[in-house]
C-alpha cells in the first residue's frame, strides 16, 4: 500500500493521518511540536476505539495505529506517493513548507494542501513543479466528515487532479471538485457566509448561539449549526482563516464584528479549551455557555 505523508498534527492533521491509516495507507505524520504529536496519538486512540465500539472499524484501533508513524522532520517526504500540508493558517508558513517538499519530494508525487483560504496557486509558485500541485480541502472532525473539495490550481495538471480524485475516493470520502482557484474555494465561502451573519447577530445580542444552531438545524436541515461547527474547529483557527481571507481581499465574507478575536483573547477557542460558544464537560459534553 502506499505511503503517505501529513505535515501538522492538529485537529485535521490527526484526523487525515487516521483516516488515511483506516483506508490502508502507511501515514508518516509530521509536527515540529512533541506535544501535539502525543495529543494527535491520543486523540487517534480515541476515535479508534469509539469507532470500534460501534462496529465502524474493520480492524482492532492498534492495527490501524501500527500504520502511522510520528516525525519531526520532513525528510521521509523523500520516499512518500503523497504529502497532505496541514499546518497553520499562515500564509509564509505553508509556503515554506511547500518549497521544503518541493526540494525534498519525488518529482511524480502530489504535492496537497489542506488550506481553508488561500488559492493553492500561490503556494504552487513557491515550487519548481507547480503541476503537482493540489488542494485537498477536508472537513472536521475528518474521521465522521463525507466531504474533501478537490481543488485545482492554475497550474496543476490533469493527471494530479485526477489522482487527487482517486486517492479522496480511495479513503472513502466524496471528493467535490472545484476547477476555479478562488480563495476559500466553494464550501467555506458559502459557509463564511452564514457564520458572517451569525455571528454579527449575536455580537448585537439580537439572538444566542444556541437558538441559531438550533435554529438552522430545524430551519434548514442542517446536522450542526455554525456555532457548533466553529466550536470543533477551534476559534483561533477561524481567527486564522479570517485574517487569511481578509488579507486576500474578501473581508465581505468576514463578520464586522470582533467577537472571535476577543474570545481567543480570552482562551474561548472551542471545545478543545472547553469553552468557546458553549462550554464543555470533560465528557465533551455541550452545555450552553451561560449556564
Ligand atoms: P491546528 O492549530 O489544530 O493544527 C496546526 C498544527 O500545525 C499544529 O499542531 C502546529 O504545531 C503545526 N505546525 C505549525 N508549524 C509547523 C511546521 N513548520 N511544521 C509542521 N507542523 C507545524 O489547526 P487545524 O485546525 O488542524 O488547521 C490546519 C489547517 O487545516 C489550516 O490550514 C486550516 O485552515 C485547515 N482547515 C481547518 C479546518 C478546521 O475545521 N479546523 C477545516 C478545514 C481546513
Amino acid at each position: 500500500m502506499a505511503r503517505i505523508l501529513v505535515v501538522g498534527a492538529g485537529f485535521m492533521g490527526a484526523g487525515i493521518a487516521q483516516v488515511c491509516a483506516q483506508s490502508g495507507y502507511d501515514v508518516h505524520l509530521m509536527d515540529i511540536d512533541s506535544q501535539a504529536l502525543q495529543s494527535a496519538l491520543g486523540g487517534m486512540e480515541a476515535s479508534l476505539k469509539r469507532l470500534f465500539d460501534k462496529d465502524l472499524l474493520d480492524e482492532p484501533p492498534e492495527a490501524v495505529l501500527e500504520r502511522i508513524r510520528l516525525e519531526k522532520s520532513l525528510e521521509c517526504s523523500v520516499h512518500v506517493e503523497g504529502v497532505i500540508e496541514s499546518v497553520l493558517e499562515i500564509e509564509d508558513l505553508k509556503k515554506e513548507i511547500f518549497r521544503e517538499l518541493d526540494r525534498l519530494a519525488p518529482r511524480d508525487i502530489f504535492l496537497a494542501t489542506n488550506t481553508s483560504s488561500i488559492p493553492v496557486t500561490r503556494l504552487a509558485n513557491e515550487t519548481r513543479f507547480p503541476e503537482r500541485v493540489l488542494g485537498l480541502h477536508f472537513f472536521g472532525p475528518v474521521p465522521l466528515m463525507g466531504l474533501v473539495e478537490v481543488i485545482k490550481g492554475e497550474k496543476t495538471s490533469e493527471s494530479i487532479f485526477k489522482k487527487g480524485v482517486a486517492f479522496v475516493k480511495s479513503i472513502h470520502k466524496t471528493p467535490v471538485k472545484v476547477r476555479g482557484d478562488i480563495p476559500c474555494f466553494v464550501m467555506n465561502r458559502i459557509f463564511s457566509a452564514a457564520f458572517r451573519e451569525a455571528v454579527d447577530l449575536v455580537a448585537q445580542g439580537i439572538v444566542t448561539p444556541e437558538d441559531v444552531d438550533a435554529g438552522m438545524k430545524l430551519g434548514y436541515g442542517w446536522t450542526a449549526g455554525p456555532f457548533e461547527i466553529a466550536d470543533n474547529a477551534g476559534l483561533d483557527t477561524v481567527a486564522l482563516i479570517g485574517r487569511s481571507m481578509k488579507r486576500l481581499g474578501e473581508a465581505d465574507l468576514c463578520p464586522r464584528s470582533d467577537l472571535i478575536d476577543r474570545m481567543v483573547q480570552e482562551g474561548r477557542t472551542g471545545r478543545k479549551a472547553g469553552r468557546g460558544f458553549y462550554r464543555y464537560t470533560s465528557a465533551g459534553k455541550r452545555i450552553p455557555a451561560e449556564e
